[in-house]
């Protein structure tokens, strides 16, 4: 039976980590600062934003929130976002999604300043994480690996396999893996024989919003199983793992809810003090 890698006590690990950094800063009269923007009402966003800024105060970190109409155009929410970049009493900045369609995500998301883009889409923070440079990495991925170490699990050397190349958590993680000494092998809707590939890995990470696509019969005995998975079934949660068989065969496992969904948000708020490190840097620099 598996071991289960319980996101919410991490989370709550995280949290206590947060506010000590909070108080660091505070010491050095900084305040630190999210700032969150969202266009329209999608339901689920409003929803994403007000368990935000309950994260955010529990943390002692505080939370600005500007919401745009449906009908912004481009430009304005481009300025929006500029504003933020300037303000220095905002220091990091996460645009929820998805935008309105007559917006381009991409050239929104390149506004965003790179020191303050807590959740690593700016293209400088996707560059860096292949070259290997000091960034900031998005929240998911991050928090995939961080379940693992804070577990005690080291993947340098293991067979690591993907599945999922989303922008959002596959694609990253797997250069991420790479970069923690993992054979990284990577799976999606294309791939032939999905379950060859998946019977391989040592450590699974699966990132795709297909419950039930990972069964017992596809993994070896003793696999560490990291779920991203997040799809809502008549109200309840499901990540992409039979969760129920397939701890049966694992070592170790995240359930869904519970899981890494349970993280990402402190990720984030760890993104966001790393973030602060950068812009004071960046402010010595310029001084010098
Ligand atoms: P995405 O962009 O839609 O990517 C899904 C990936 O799954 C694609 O690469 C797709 O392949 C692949 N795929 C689809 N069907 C497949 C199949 N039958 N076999 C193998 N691969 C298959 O999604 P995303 O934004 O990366 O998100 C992935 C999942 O993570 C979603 O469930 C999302 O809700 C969840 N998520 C969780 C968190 C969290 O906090 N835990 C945060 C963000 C996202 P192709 O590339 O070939 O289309």
């Amino acid at each position: 039976m598996a071991e289960i890698l319980d996101g919410k006590q991490i989370a709550a690990q995280l949290k206590e980590e947060i506010k000590t950094d909070v108080k660091k800063w505070h010491k050095k009269g900084v305040h630190p600062c999210l700032g969150v923007l969202l266009v329209g009402d999608d339901a689920a966003s409003i929803a994403y934003a007000k368990f935000l800024e309950r994260v955010a105060s529990s943390a002692d970190v505080r939370f600005v929130l500007k919401q745009l109409q449906t009908d912004t155009s481009e430009d304005e929410v481009i300025s929006v976002l500029d504003q933020l970049n300037q303000n220095k009493d905002v220091h990091g900045i996460l645009l929820l999604l998805p935008l309105p369609k007559h917006i381009d995500k991409q050239r929104v998301m390149d506004s965003i300043l790179p020191s303050k883009d807590v959740d690593g889409v700016h293209p400088v923070n996707r560059g860096y994480i292949l070259g290997g440079g000091e960034c900031i990495y998005p929240a998911t991925p991050l928090s995939c690996l961080e379940i693992l170490k804070r577990s005690g699990i080291d993947i340098a050397g293991k067979h690591a396999v993907v599945v999922g190349r989303g922008e959002t958590v596959g694609k990253p993680l797997m250069y991420m893996a790479v970069a923690e000494n993992a054979t990284v092998t990577v799976c999606h809707s294309r791939t032939v024989d999905l379950p060859r590939h998946v019977g391989q890995a040592d450590v699974l990470f699966t990132a795709v919003g297909k419950p039930g696509l990972i069964t017992k019969d596809m993994v070896k005995p003793g696999v560490v199983v990291v779920d991203a998975g997040i799809t809502e079934i008549d109200g309840k949660i499901c990540g992409d793992v039979k969760f129920d068989e397939v701890k049966e065969s694992a070592s170790a496992i995240t359930p869904v809810p519970g899981g890494v969904g349970s993280i990402t948000t402190a990720m984030m708020l760890k993104n966001l003090l790393k973030g602060i490190s950068m812009q004071e840097a960046l402010v010595e620099v310029k001084v010098n």
